[in-house]
């Protein structure tokens, strides 16, 4: 260190502070990066890499790279996106006024899950950042999004399930970065599953997490403080302790906007796990992992930004209380019924600005003058929106409408004080109304006219002294001068000051020019300057408004949510379906509600379902591939899901007793290269749902044990099935789609297994799909005409016919393909040939002469 500058030293001190970020040191107009942290940036920028020391040998310089402080953003964007964190250091003291070395210090850590500008956000999307705790007792889980304000606890007790639990919450939340505690740390598998998951991850000193610790800073941050946290749930506390605590250390800022703190027991919302999530293609498709095609696709009318991020919300977390569902129910019943005012609301939605977000920049202090007009516009549009509400009956928008406080004086404030599109920055001035400060106009008004004063001030001064031959002129050096003739030079007064000397003239300057020169050149500097100020009283004014505007925010949120689900249930002609704590699941020509919109030529056909605790528990359904079975399945379980959201549902009628969880083991097989692992992986997931799910469960399981051979999945298959339909076991309502014709069987000797498929016929060598489900076991499988279908050769489909002729009229049931022990042949493998394969496969037997044929024939012999 001995030989560094003062303000290295300076910058390695920060550094060292920070180690885990990259550093951007603010110099001048800049914000430079040294050592190491220049040449990652460089490279993850593609920026140039210099150094400040370029007399130096080249192994002594310091390597560098800048980016300007006008358009940093952008670059910190592009870090934060690739998953590092930037430390913003900023110079403390004017540099002007700096005596020896400016002060610097950090002003703010910025981390993917602690983004605030717009630039780095993805409107419809909240961003979490969430805080983990862990000990011998529990596990707490904190998630906060810091640009909306919004934050959720909750926990879950000690015990092999926990994780499993936490892994579901942060499924469905998607956090962009976690916080770690020591004892989170240690949880064998967390670390894993975040890396493979999040871009950002650290272990935050414990301080915040420690209870007494945690219970403080909860009780200041929050006004309800514990009073919304269960004394008992120490855990969640502690997680939330550890978020506010990294929060203050990184944000070093007003955060008074978190407040909308909520707390939760997973026993309020149907817990889905990630497999059902991504099968169920609820916000985006399995395969392409895109929105459209997904049930958001469908669903997702909403009309601003705050709706956008709620229906999300809602659509991972269903509801569980039939009162609370019946509540969104009336609503959307409103809705529904009433065109006119879903049209209006609509219309005037779109207008809603992010209310939410512009009053967490406020509060934050990145706001703009943009942001307090955009805040106003949005507010101005609530009043209309009540309007609206106001004749509807349901309990739910009348708490709504009561909740959208749109501030009229604020507003008004806000108006009067702005101009209508304020430029994109407050520290130029510019943006403050005529009009709403004197001062303001007065200055903008010596420099419009600048100029005029000036030529006033000649001609009075000509007049006043005699001098005809005078200019009032201006250079850099001098600033404003009077210029008068040699001739004439006799006439100036005494006070004037002589500045310069010309060929033909005197230049001077006189009190009352430098008084106007004064004016002039400062006005400039002093309304951008006064601008600001009012700028900050605007927002502090704002500030104090903070709670209101997060309560209106949250209202026009959710009746967004609800007009949408009112639109898509009014355009597809959904029902509202009958919810509550029965074991029933009875829909009437149920549809599955994206299929049916992805159908371009052909009608979606509609189907029932009907499924209880007693005789109906398990269906197993057969029926050829492509016959429609999991889009049935799906179907099935998306209306619950749909039903539990609080929406309207794609059926005639339907009667949904709630469901607890919706399990599902579909088809990843599919995705999957086949093998080993595949199985491995479907065997994983019916170990999980097995394990966790409970009488009150949703089972959709297709194809079990298709991965591996004909007995052992159909062993496996079976068995399955018996543990999902026996009430001492299990006991739930379970879907059961199924290759293995021979488990049909199952009705009739288990109680409540019940045999459908989906019907399909045969019009001469051709199957017709009549997508239909229909009671009894499947005739055929019609694999053959399905592969003749899908484009299989002629002459292998003809093929095909004959072995399946050959194989039936010899009595064989059914080909068994897979089973070793019945195709009477050894093979290699088992006799450990493993090498002989290997050799084989490597040879290439075109290019052999006879004689190392020979050989190679004696060492594979002696190989086996
Ligand atoms: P399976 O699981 O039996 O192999 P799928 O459920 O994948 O079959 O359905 C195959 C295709 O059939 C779907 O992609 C869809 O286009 C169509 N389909 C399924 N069910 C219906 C239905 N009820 N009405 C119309 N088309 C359907």
């Amino acid at each position: 260190m001995a030989e560094l500058t003062p303000m290295m030293k300076q910058y390695l001190e920060m550094k060292d502070r920070n180690p885990d970020s990259i550093l951007f040191f603010r110099l001048g107009d800049f914000y430079e990066m040294f050592f190491d942290d220049a040449k990652l940036v460089s490279k993850e920028l593609d920026l140039t890499l210099t150094t400040r020391d370029r007399n130096k040998p080249p192994e002594e310089r310091t390597p560098m790279c800048g980016v300007p402080y006008h358009s940093c953003e952008s670059y910190i964007a592009r870090l934060i996106a690739k998953g590092y964190k930037v430390a913003i250091c900023e110079q403390t003291e004017d540099p002007a006024l700096a005596k020896g070395l400016v002060d610097r210090d950090i002003i703010r850590i910025i981390s993917p899950g602690t983004v605030i500008s717009a630039s780095m956000l993805e409107e419809g999307k909240n961003n979490f950042l969430s805080a983990i705790y862990a000990d011998e007792a529990g596990v707490g889980l904190c998630l906060c999004d810091i640009s909306t304000g919004e934050v959720f606890a909750t926990s879950f007790s000690a015990g092999p399930e926990a994780l499993d639990h936490l892994e579901n919450e942060l499924g469905r939340f998607h956090p962009t970065e976690a916080v770690l505690s020591q004892g989170a740390w240690a949880l064998e598998g967390l670390t894993d599953f975040l890396k493979e998951r999040l871009s950002c991850m650290c272990q935050h000193w414990e301080k915040g997490f420690a209870l007494e610790n945690a219970r403080e800073l909860v009780n200041k941050q929050f006004t309800a403080g514990l009073e919304t946290l269960p004394v008992g749930d120490t855990a969640a506390v502690q997680a939330t302790g550890g978020m506010l605590r990294y929060l203050y250390d990184t944000q070093k800022t007003d955060l008074g906007h978190i407040a909308a703190f909520s707390y939760y027991t997973t026993g309020q919302f149907m817990e889905l796990d990630l497999t059902a999530r991504q099968t169920l293609e609820l916000t985006e498709t399995l395969r392409g992992k895109e929105k459209k095609g997904s049930l958001l696709w469908v669903m997702d009318k909403t009309k601003t930004p705050m709706g956008h991020r709620l229906i999300r919300g809602w659509m991972e977390r269903p509801l569980l209380s039939p009162v609370q569902i019946a509540r969104r129910q009336q609503a959307v019943g409103d809705l529904v019924e009433d065109i006119i005012t879903r049209e209006e609301l609509t219309l005037t939605l779109r207008e809603v600005t992010d209310l939410e977000r512009l009053i967490g920049r406020v509060v934050y202090g990145t706001a703009g003058g943009r942001d307090l007009t955009a805040l106003a516009t949005g507010l101005g549009k609530l009043p209309r929106i009540r309007q609206l509400l106001e004749p509807c009956s349901s309990a739910l928008l009348q708490s709504l409408a009561g909740q959208l406080d749109d501030l009229p004086e604020l507003r008004e404030l806000l108006q009067r004080a702005l101009v209508d599109e304020p430029p994109f920055s407050v520290r130029e001035g510019k943006f403050i109304r005529e009009g709403y400060s004197e001062e303001v106009d007065r200055l903008r008004n010596v420099m419009d006219h600048g100029a005029d004063m000036l030529a006033d001030l000649e001609a009075r001064t000509k007049e006043q002294t005699g001098i005809k031959n005078m200019k009032v002129g201006y250079n850099k050096v001098f600033g404003y001068y009077i210029e008068v003739a040699k001739s004439q030079t006799n006439l100036v007064p005494e006070g004037w000051v002589r500045k310069q000397t010309t060929v033909n003239s005197e230049r001077y300057i006189s009190q009352e020019l430098k008084d106007l020169e004064h004016t002039i050149l400062s006005a400039q500097d002093k309304v951008v300057a006064l601008e600001y100020q009012l700028f900050c009283e605007l927002k502090d004014t704002v500030c104090r408004h903070v709670t209101q505007v997060q309560k209106s925010a949250a209202a026009v949120a959710q009746v967004d949510v609800l007009n949408s689900f009112a639109s898509v249930a009014a355009a597809g002609n959904y029902c509202m379906p009958q919810v509550d704590n029965s074991a029933v699941l009875n829909i009437v020509e149920g549809r599955h509600p994206v299929v049916e919109k992805m159908l371009k030529d052909s009608l979606f056909v509609p189907n029932d379902t009907h499924m209880d605790d007693g005789d109906d528990m398990c269906a197993i359904i057969t029926g050829p591939n492509m016959a429609g079975k999991s889009t049935y399945m799906r179907q099935v379980a998306l209306i619950t899901l749909m039903a539990q959201m609080g929406s309207f549902v794609p059926a005639k009628s339907a009667h949904i007793g709630v469901v607890d969880r919706v399990f599902t083991r579909i088809g990843a097989s599919d995705d999957l290269s086949a093998g080993q692992s595949t199985f491995m992986v479907e065997m994983t997931e019916v170990a999980q749902l097995l394990k966790n799910a409970t009488r009150r469960s949703l089972l959709i399981l297709d194809e079990i044990g298709r991965g591996t051979s004909t007995y052992d999945g159909m062993a496996i298959a079976r068995s399955v099935l018996e543990y999902c339909a026996d009430k001492r076991r299990l006991g739930c309502k379970t879907l059961f789609a199924t290759h293995y014709h021979e488990l049909t069987v199952l009705e009739g000797e288990i109680p409540g297994v019940k045999n459908y498929n989906i019907a399909a016929k045969k019009r001469k060598d051709q199957v017709i799909f009549l997508r239909k489900i229909v009671r009894g076991g499947a005739d055929q499988s019609y694999g053959i005409e399905v592969a003749q279908l899908a484009g299989v050769p002629d002459r292998v489909i003809k093929r095909a016919r004959e072995i399946l002729k050959d194989l039936e009229a010899g009595g064989v049931e059914r080909p068994v393909v897979s089973v070793q022990e019945d195709s009477g042949q050894v093979s290699l493998g088992d006799l450990g040939g493993e090498t002989v394969l290997k050799k084989l496969r490597m040879t290439d037997v075109n290019i052999l002469s006879p004689i190392e044929a020979l050989n190679l024939l004696n060492e594979l012999k002696q190989d086996l």
